[in-house]
């Protein structure tokens, strides 16, 4: 008896530590894949020149340097 509860609570913290670590290791491949899709809109300043990135991927940015909107620039 007792030791069917002691392996029964073993596999239980193992299958809930086994489920974490899986659960763990998907969430690491799925920030790895995200980190990878998301690529920083390049912009080049119109006003004074500087060119800059925007991870926030929006048509028009705010220049860092002087506030000028600025268009994408294809890399
Ligand atoms: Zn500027």
């Amino acid at each position: 008896m007792n030791l069917e509860l002691s392996s029964y609570v073993g596999l239980w913290v193992g299958g809930t530590l086994a489920v974490m670590a899986s659960l763990g290791l998907h969430w690491a491949v799925v920030d790895s894949v995200r980190r990878r899709r998301r690529k920083a809109s390049l912009y080049r300043c119109e006003q004074c020149g500087r060119v800059y990135e925007d991870e926030r991927n929006v048509p028009l940015s705010a220049c860092p340097a002087c506030g000028t909107l600025n268009e994408t620039i294809q890399r």
